[in-house]
C-alpha cells in the first residue's frame, strides 16, 4: 500500500509513516492520576477523554508507531461520534479510505442481498455512513492526537514500553492496583525496569491485556473462554474483482467451511481489499478434531482459489506481501452462570479496563472499535481524580462495570442470538434469498446495523411473522 504524502480529495494527506514524537521518558516512581496501558483505539481514547478531564495521564505503548493491527478495518457509525467528538475525524478524512454505503450479505447457497447504508441520517449530522482504511493508517491518527491531548494537559507518553507486571497491594482484605513496571523491548533490551504509580489504571492492551489477567487472577474468575473467544485470519489483495471503486459495499459472505463464522471483503481505498475470515475458537477446535478443518489460513487459501464463487474474482489479483496475519477476538457474548459481571470482570479496587481486555468485541459482526471507544469514554465519567484522590475504590469499580453491561448488555446478547442462529444454513439462506426479494427485510436489516434499538424488533414473534411469513 503507498503512504507517500499526497493530495487526495483535495486535502493535504497527512503520512501516517512519520514516527510519532512522544517526548521524554518520565523518571522511574513517577505518580499519575491515570496510566493506560495500550494505545489502541480504546488505550488511546480513554487517554484523550480522561486527559480532557483535566488528568494527569500516562499512556503507554509496547509498539512503536506506525504499528499494523489484524482486523477486518470496517470502523462502523458508533465509532464516529468519538472520532468526531476528539477531533481525529479531519486526520481520517485527509488519508485514502473507502467510504462504505452499504453491506452485501451473501448466503451458503450462493443468494445475496445488497443492504444499503442510511447514508442521510448520518449526513444530517455532518458525518459519513461508513468507511473502511488500514488500522495502520486509523490507528496512528488516533494514538498522535491522544498524545497531543495528554501532553498538553501535563501528562506523558511512552512508545516501544512492554508492561510487564501490574503492581498491587492489599488493604483490610481487598487488593487495589497501584500501578505498572514495564521495559523497552527492540534495541534498547537491556533498558533498566521503570515503574509508574497511579489512582487508577486503565487496561487496554488488547485479549491478552495483562491489566486484565491481573483483574480475573485477583478476585478468582475466568480469563479466556474458547466459546467466547474468536480466531481472526486477514490478508490484503489488491485486484480484486467488483471491489475497485473509492465507494460501495463492504461484503460479508457466510460460506458452508466458515459458519458460524464468515468470510469477508471489505475494501480499504488505494484498490486494496481486507480479505479475512473468523471462526469461534470452540467450533475451530471441533472441526480440528474432526479433521475436516485445516486451518483459518488454509481455508481461505482455498475459498480464494477454488470457490465457485470467489476464485474468478481473485484471477488476477495479487495479495499484499507480508500482510497475512492472525489475531484473536475477545466477544462480550453473554456467559453462563458467570462468578460476578457480564461478559467478564472488566475492573476491580485500582483498575478498569476497556475494548478488548474487557472482551467486548460484538459477537455477530467482530466489530470492537466502537465498544472500545464507547469503553474509554466511560472510564472518564467513573473515575474523578478529586473524588478518588485516595484511590479508585472497589465501589466505583463496580458502577462501571454495571453501567457497561446496562449500556451493552442488550445489544451484545443480541447478537449471540444472531450468531447462534447463523449456524442454521438453510435459515440464514432462506433469510437471505427472502431479503433479496422483500424489501422490509432490507429496510429491517439496514436500521438493525444503523440502530441496535432495531435489533429488537427481529425478537418480536408478531413482526417477524408479518415481514417473513406473509408475501
Ligand atoms: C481478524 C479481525 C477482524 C476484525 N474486524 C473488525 C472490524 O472490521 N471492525 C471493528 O470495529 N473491529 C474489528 N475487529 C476487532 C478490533 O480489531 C478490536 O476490537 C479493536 O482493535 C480493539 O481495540 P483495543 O484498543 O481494545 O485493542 P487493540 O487494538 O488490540 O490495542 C491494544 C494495544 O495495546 C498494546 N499492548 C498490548 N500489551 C501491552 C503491554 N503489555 N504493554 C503495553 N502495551 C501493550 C498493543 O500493542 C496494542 O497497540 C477485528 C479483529 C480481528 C482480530
Amino acid at each position: 500500500m503507498s503512504s507517500a504524502c499526497s493530495v487526495v480529495r483535495g486535502v493535504t494527506v497527512e503520512s501516517w509513516e512519520i514516527p510519532i514524537d512522544t517526548g521524554e521518558v518520565p523518571a522511574d516512581g513517577s505518580d499519575f492520576d491515570v496510566v493506560v496501558v495500550g494505545g489502541g483505539p480504546g488505550g488511546s481514547a480513554a487517554a484523550a477523554y480522561n486527559a480532557l478531564n483535566g488528568c494527569k495521564v500516562l499512556l503507554i505503548e509496547k509498539n512503536v508507531w506506525p504499528r499494523d493491527k489484524v482486523c477486518g478495518d470496517a470502523v462502523g457509525g458508533k465509532s464516529l461520534s468519538h472520532v468526531e467528538e476528539l477531533g481525529v475525524l479531519p486526520m481520517v478524512q485527509s488519508t485514502p479510505y473507502y467510504q462504505v454505503d452499504s453491506i452485501l450479505f451473501g448466503s451458503a447457497s450462493g443468494a445475496e442481498v445488497r443492504v444499503m447504508l442510511p447514508k442521510e441520517s448520518y449526513e444530517e449530522k455532518g458525518l459519513m455512513s461508513g468507511y473502511s482504511l488500514p488500522r495502520v493508517q486509523f490507528d496512528y491518527m488516533m494514538f498522535k492526537k491522544a498524545t497531543e491531548i495528554v501532553k498538553e494537559n501535563g501528562g506523558a507518553v511512552i512508545q516501544g514500553f512492554t508492561v510487564k507486571e501490574i503492581l498491587s497491594e492489599t488493604t483490610g482484605g481487598v487488593t487495589a492496583i497501584k500501578g505498572v513496571s514495564g521495559k523497552f523491548g527492540g534495541s534498547r533490551s537491556e533498558s533498566p525496569i521503570l515503574s509508574f504509580k497511579s489512582l487508577v489504571t486503565i487496561g487496554a492492551g488488547g485479549y491478552n491485556c495483562p491489566v486484565s489477567r491481573k483483574i480475573t487472577e485477583v478476585h478468582g474468575e475466568p480469563h479466556k473462554d474458547d466459546d467466547h473467544f474468536c480466531g481472526g485470519y486477514r490478508e490484503y489483495w489488491e485486484g480484486v474483482e467488483g471491489l475497485e471503486d473509492p465507494e460501495g459495499p463492504i461484503e460479508i459472505h457466510f460460506v458452508d467451511e466458515v459458519i458460524p463464522g464468515y468470510f469477508w471483503l471489505f475494501p480499504v481505498g488505494d484498490g486494496v481489499v481486507n480479505v479475512g475470515i473468523g471462526m469461534l475458537i470452540s467450533e475451530e477446535k471441533k472441526g480440528k478434531r474432526k479433521g475436516s478443518w485445516r486451518g483459518l489460513r488454509k481455508t481461505q487459501k482455498w475459498l480464494i482459489n477454488e470457490h465457485p464463487r470467489f476464485k474468478d474474482r481473485f484471477a488476477n489479483s495479487k495479495m499484499v506481501e507480508g500482510s497475512a496475519k492472525g489475531w484473536q477476538l475477545p466477544f462480550g457474548s453473554p456467559r453462563k452462570n458467570p462468578p460476578s459481571h457480564q461478559p467478564r470482570r472488566g475492573a476491580m479496587a485500582g483498575a478498569m479496563t476497556v475494548g478488548d481486555a474487557a472482551s467486548l468485541v460484538d459477537p455477530f459482526s467482530g466489530e470492537g472499535i466502537g465498544n472500545a471507544l464507547l469503553s474509554a469514554k466511560l472510564t472518564s465519567k467513573h473515575f474523578d481524580k478529586s473524588l478518588h484522590s485516595d484511590g479508585f475504590t472497589l465501589e466505583a469499580s463496580e458502577a462501571y462495570m454495571e453501567e457497561l453491561w446496562d449500556v451493552l448488555g442488550k445489544e451484545l446478547s443480541n447478537s449471540k442470538t444472531l450468531q447462534k442462529m447463523m449456524k442454521w444454513k438453510r435459515l440464514t439462506s432462506w433469510f437471505i434469498n427472502k431479503a433479496n426479494k422483500k424489501k422490509e427485510i432490507g429496510t429491517l436489516m439496514s436500521e438493525m446495523i444503523a440502530s441496535k434499538d432495531a435489533q429488537t424488533e427481529l425478537w418480536n414473534p408478531w413482526f417477524l411473522f408479518k415481514t417473513l411469513v406473509l408475501p
